[in-house]
Order: C-alpha cells, then structure tokens, then sequence
C-alpha cells in the first residue's frame, strides 16, 4: 500500500463488495421531493417532503392529510355532527363535556385574544356568520348588534378539572377558523418529523409549516401583493418556522364603495379596515395563524407594536396604502 493515496481507500473497498455500493446508488436516487395537493377543511392543502425511501414520504403525507381529516370532523362549524357544533348546540344551557384535544385549543385561542386585547376573538362568529361573501349578504344594523351580545371570549368558560365547556349566555358561538389551520399543519410537522422526515413544508391555505431547510438552502416564502395577485412584495427565506397570511382578498365582496372581507373586527362586528394583508412569522403554526388574524384587526401601529413585544416573531404587513410594514427584527435586514 505504500505510495497509494489514501482518499483511493473508500473506492477500493466498495469495489470488494459491490452490494453495499449498489444498495447506497439506489438509495439515493431514488430519494426525492414528493409533492401532494389535497382539499382538506375546506381550503387547498400542499404538501412537500423529501425522504430518502419514497414509501416513508408518501405514508407520511398520508397521516398528514388522515390527522387533517380528523380535525375538521371534530372542530368544523360546516358539520352539525362535530364535536364543536355539538357543544354550540348546547353549551349555553348547561356544561358540556369536552375533549382534552378541543378544549386545549380552545383554551390556547383564548390566550391570544387576552393577548391581543381581544383583536383575536373565537365568539365573532355570532356576528361573522350574517355575513355571506359568496352571495354578497351582509346584516343591517339591528341585526349587527344584536349579534355583537354575544360577541366576547369571555362569555366562555372552560373548566380542565371537569373536562367540560359552557357558554355564559345564549347566541355565544366558538368558531376556530382563525386557528384551526395552522394548529392542523403545526401537527402535520410534528407527524412528519416522528416519522424521520427533516424536510418539509405543509400549508393549509394561508398558514404554512416548514419543517427544516429546503436540503441545505432556505425555503423562500413569498407575501403575495394583497390587490394583484401574481405579484409578491416580499420574499423571506425562512427554515424551521411557522408563516400565517391573513388577507382582505380571501374571501370578499364589494358594497358601496366598501370591501366587506372575512376578518371580523370584534368591537365593531364589521370587517376589520386599515390593512390589506398580515404575515406573522414566528415558532409555531397555531401562534402564527391565530397572531395574523389578531394583528389585522389591530391594525399595522397596534400590531408591530405587539409583535415586537413577543420574542422569535415577526411581521410583515401591507398597510391600507399598500405600503410594506416590518417588524423590528426584519427592519434589519430588508
Ligand atoms: P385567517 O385567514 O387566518 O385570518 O382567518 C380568517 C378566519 O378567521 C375567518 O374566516 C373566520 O373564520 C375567523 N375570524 C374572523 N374574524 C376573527 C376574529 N376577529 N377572531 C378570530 N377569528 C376570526
Ligand atoms: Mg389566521
């Protein structure tokens, strides 16, 4: 062996024992991204991952989309057999048992709305459901505030040592659409990495969870341009984190000259104005989901002044003038 480089001696002794080799090449192209689209709670679901074996990426994606399933049987307000439509049903009668799961929820959206000072609220439903974007429906103002009496976090009371959930008055109801999603892809990210996989990225209509980097790169995640929508206005590379979109050009009409949009403002029962679009940045999908709700209804002063305040989050808001806003950790770097 004298004389013989030592970087030859992996090749030699691969070429001893083809096998080994053979079963590392196949390995490894087969390895790839997998991509799968799914309509799950109602909304577009997208899914990324890469794995070496192709079998543990696409079981992966399975239990994804089957825990996403799972979740909006439990927690969708467009099913009158779920567990939360049930508990709406009733709740303001008398307590009503819930499970650890909803409850935990539940109890998680609360803390954002003292957060948030009550900017973030599960009750607008009673509000938010007079309004029908599709069909351009939206309430007079008696039936407005009406609604609004039933409009406040803290008409519900949850009780963990019972197990149980109960409303403090009639025409209370609990909708989680504002948290809801990015709850479902926070799990996803959690399924994904107990199954070995360290790259993914999984988003529920605005919110999106990456789970590590994009094999060695960031993933670059686009903020779309809120009134066109083939245009972005800013692109984050991001790894490991959680990226919630809330946005006045979801799901809209026009009135009057006034865009009637989906993002309830609690104190007013109309849609919350002074933005167009919220992107908060941060550990975790259920936070970022349910601070990008929050942080439009309190608009681009209130809400940078929030996000600053909380460690590891960020933001990036369109204002009412179509101008970019950033949090004091992206100040920075733009
Ligand atoms: P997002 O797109 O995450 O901002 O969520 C918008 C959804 O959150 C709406 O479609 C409603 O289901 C719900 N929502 C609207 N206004 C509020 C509010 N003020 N607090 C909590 N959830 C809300
Ligand atoms: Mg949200």
């Amino acid at each position: 062996m004298d004389g013989f480089p030592r970087r030859w001696l992996p090749a030699v002794w691969f070429s001893g024992s083809m096998l080994p080799f053979l079963m590392f090449f196949c390995a490894v192209a087969g390895a790839e991204w997998h991509y799968r689209d799914a309509t799950v709670m109602g909304t577009l679901v997208q899914l990324q991952v890469w794995h070496e074996d192709p079998s543990v990426a696409n079981a992966g994606i399975e239990a994804v989309l089957a825990d996403m399933r799972r979740i909006d049987a439990g927690m969708s307000t467009y099913r009158d057999d779920s567990e939360l439509s049930r508990i709406n049903a009733a709740a303001a009668r008398q307590p009503i048992p819930i499970s650890d799961e909803l409850g935990g929820l539940i109890a998680r959206a609360m803390e954002f709305s003292r957060l948030t000072d009550g900017a973030f609220d599960v009750t607008y439903a009673s509000v938010g459901y007079l309004y029908d974007y599709r069909e351009g429906v939206r309430p007079d103002h008696a039936a407005l505030e009406d609604a609004l009496q039933g409009v406040d976090y803290r008409h519900v009371a949850l009780d963990p040592e019972r197990g149980t959930i109960a409303y403090r008055q009639e025409g209370v109801r609990v909708d989680l659409g504002g948290i809801a999603k990015g709850y479902a892809v926070e799990r996803g990210a959690e399924i994904l990495r107990s199954r070995g996989i360290e790259h993914a990225q999984i988003s529920a209509g605005g919110d999106t969870r990456l789970v590590g980097d994009r094999r060695g790169r960031p993933w670059l995640v686009g903020v779309r341009d809120p009134r066109d929508r083939a245009r972005i206005v800013a692109q984050l590379p991001l790894m490991d984190e959680a990226i919630s979109t809330s946005g006045d050009y979801e799901r809209y009409f026009e009135a009057d000259g006034v865009r009637y949009h989906h993002i309830i403002d609690p104190g007013s029962g109309e849609s919350a104005s002074g933005v167009r679009s919220v992107s908060i940045i941060g550990p975790d999908a259920t936070l970022t989901d349910a601070l990008s709700t929050g942080v439009f209804v309190l608009g681009a002063e209130r809400g940078v002044e929030l996000v600053n305040s909380l460690p590891g989050v960020e933001a990036v808001i369109v204002d009412g003038d179509g101008n970019l806003r950033f949090s004091s950790g992206l100040e920075q770097q733009h």
